[in-house]
């Protein structure tokens, strides 16, 4: 059986980060590993609290699944400060031989910071150079670049720009955009696009989170990069079709076994 290893907050409501990153790769048939970088008190409205975990526990989680188990892909998720993304990065680092997708979690749906303001540019210059591909949705690549995205040709110059910071690959998600979402995936060389049609839901808690371990769980079990992306949509589309109305605010996506 492939594996993946997820490194990313928990959600207590079970609809985003490593919650939903396990759910996902379950549904793959791909054997699921979890590194905590910190524990939210959350449900489908709102993050009330946030603790990071020590970074040598941290450290220490990466270590021990290395030492013994392993890893087909890696999905980075979640990693609030400086001091997380250095941990993070340099025990990765060491080890790197597996595909990484970061996604640059910044913002929950319910409007609550996950990433440190001081901690973007260590995100860039040390976890960025390290992924396979990142995917950023709108309000993530316009913080890495600094560039207003309003059109879908700004969404072409803010790819660019993020290839130029070291990305290998980048999927830059348009669902933000007026009208129906489209992704951008550029590899550094050609533009790709994604059209997708719109799904008109409030219950799309944990989508980021889904679609990146749902391209790491593609990656372990061998697709090509961009098979990984084109399967991770179809499964991304499907679980906001099948969303779940459960909870008061946004619902979390739905998954296929
Ligand atoms: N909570 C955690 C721990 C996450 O990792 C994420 C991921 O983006 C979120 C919340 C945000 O989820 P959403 O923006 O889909 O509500």
């Amino acid at each position: 059986m492939k594996t993946a290893l997820t490194i990313a907050g928990s959600d207590s409501g079970g609809g985003a980060g490593i919650q939903a990153d396990l759910k996902t790769f379950s549904a793959h048939g791909v054997f699921g590993m979890s590194v905590i970088t910190a524990v939210t008190a959350q449900n489908t409205k709102e993050v009330r609290g946030v603790q990071n975990i020590d970074v040598d526990i941290i450290r220490q989680q990466i270590e021990a699944i290395y030492d013994d188990l392993p890893v087909n892909a890696v999905k980075i998720g979640m990693l609030s400060s400086v001091e997380i993304i250095d941990t993070v990065s340099s025990s990765l680092k060491e080890r790197k031989s597996q595909p990484i997708v970061l996604d640059p979690v910044m913002i929950s749906k319910s409007g609550h910071s996950l990433l440190l303001p001081n901690a973007v540019k260590a995100l860039i210059e040390k976890l960025v150079p390290l992924a396979d591909i990142i995917t950023p949705n709108v309000p993530e690549a316009e913080e890495l670049t600094g560039i207003k995205i309003q059109t879908e040709e700004d969404m072409v110059t803010a790819c660019k720009k993020i290839c130029e910071l070291g990305a290998a690959n980048v999927l830059l998600k348009g669902g933000h955009l007026e009208g129906e979402p489209h992704d951008l995936f550029f590899n550094g060389e050609n533009i790709h696009w994604f059209k997708g049609k719109r799904v008109h839901t409030k219950n799309t808690h944990g989508t980021g989170c889904t679609l990146s371990s749902a391209i790491a769980a593609n990656l372990a079990k061998e697709n090509d990069l961009y098979t990984a992306v084109k399967k991770a949509k179809q499964y991304i589309s499907m679980a906001i079709t099948h969303s779940l109305d459960i909870g008061k605010g946004h619902g979390p996506t739905h998954h296929f076994y």
